[in-house]
């Protein structure tokens, strides 16, 4: 197969790593960074070029779209899907996955466990927001922040009403969470690919903090899933459209429930942590879908 990368650095972990996997089972692989990409849109010919050469001929492509850059990479994408080329994830998928909000109500139609969730826009009605998601403590979070900026927990009613008056003073989008204590400042990411949980890893967050970002100094470590836990980020991964997805959960007194789904998910935490070659899953994933679909074209 001839397989493309996008990806805004070909010596990022995640995009070296499903180099050297595709290389390993024998295929060819470029990667291109989709933002310096960019698109024709002409009546039966999209195309797209990388510094002045068309990316063309690919049989499948692996988005690995940068949060702050959703709009342009799903773009990228959607201009690879309407030539008819395989993406491990779809466009749509991706610019849905990026918003929690609409991550959180897809999920809920889709009967998937998620912590109560409130979202308003007045602070009229704040004491009955936080009754509803069950009293303080809550957590309130930016709807636009990642990496556990911009998430906060209001240990008190009034510590909640304060927090949540000032950011819908500020006109900030926020949401009122049910604070999850049993789960103790850990999460647990688990990686699914076409419908299979092939790896796990659990989170913890440094000493009193409550949120488990790596990024914010916690550390990972492997975990066992239960079936349980492996039935929800697959059912989540599901609902969101999503092949390849990074599921975080957390573990509560009434079972696993959805924080967040990643449609990027990095590959050295979990790849480290759980011992389990995930770039290998995503390419045989690949290999699957493109021999399914030869068959299918050659009519066996
Ligand atoms: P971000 O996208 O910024 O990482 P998250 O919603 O994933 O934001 O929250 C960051 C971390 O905070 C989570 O990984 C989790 O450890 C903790 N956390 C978030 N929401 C809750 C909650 N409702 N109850 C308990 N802990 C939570």
């Amino acid at each position: 197969m001839k397989i493309l990368t996008l990806s805004r650095n070909a010596e990022l972990y995640s995009t070296r790593r499903i180099s050297e996997e595709a290389e390993a089972r024998g295929h060819e692989i470029h990667v291109a960074d989709y933002v310096k990409s960019y698109m024709m849109i002409e009546p039966g010919n999209p195309s797209i070029y990388n510094d002045g050469e068309e990316l063309i001929g690919y049989d499948a492509v692996i988005p690995r779209i940068g949060a702050s850059k959703t709009f342009y990479g799903a773009s990228v994408v959607r201009q690879f899907e309407m030539r008819g080329i395989f993406c491990a994830n779809q466009s749509m998928a991706i610019v849905r996955s990026r918003d929690k909000l609409r991550t959180l109500q897809i999920l809920s139609r889709r009967k998937v466990n998620i912590p109560k969730t409130a979202f308003a826009s007045t602070p009229n009605d704040i004491d009955d927001v936080i009754d509803r998601v069950g009293g303080a403590p809550v957590v309130i979070k930016i709807l636009e922040g990642t990496q556990g900026i911009g998430v906060v927990l209001a240990e008190t009613k009034k510590a909640a009403k304060s927090v949540l008056e000032a950011f819908l003073g500020l006109r900030v989008n926020i949401l009122v969470q049910e604070f999850i204590k049993e789960a103790k400042g850990a999460d647990i990411r688990v990686f699914v690919v076409d419908g299979r949980a092939v790896a796990a890893m659990k989170r913890q967050g440094v000493e009193g903090d409550f949120r488990s970002n790596v990024h914010r100094g916690g550390s990972v470590e492997k975990t066992r899933l239960s079936r349980e836990e492996r039935a929800t980020a697959i059912a989540a991964a599901k609902a969101m459209g999503l092949a390849v997805a990074g599921i975080d959960l957390l573990r509560s007194e009434r079972g696993p429930l959805v924080l967040e789904v990643n449609s990027s998910p990095g590959l050295e935490g979990i790849e480290k942590a759980s011992g389990v070659n995930v770039a290998s899953k995503i390419i045989e994933f690949l290999e699957n879908k493109y021999n399914r679909e030869q068959k299918d074209r050659i009519g066996v």
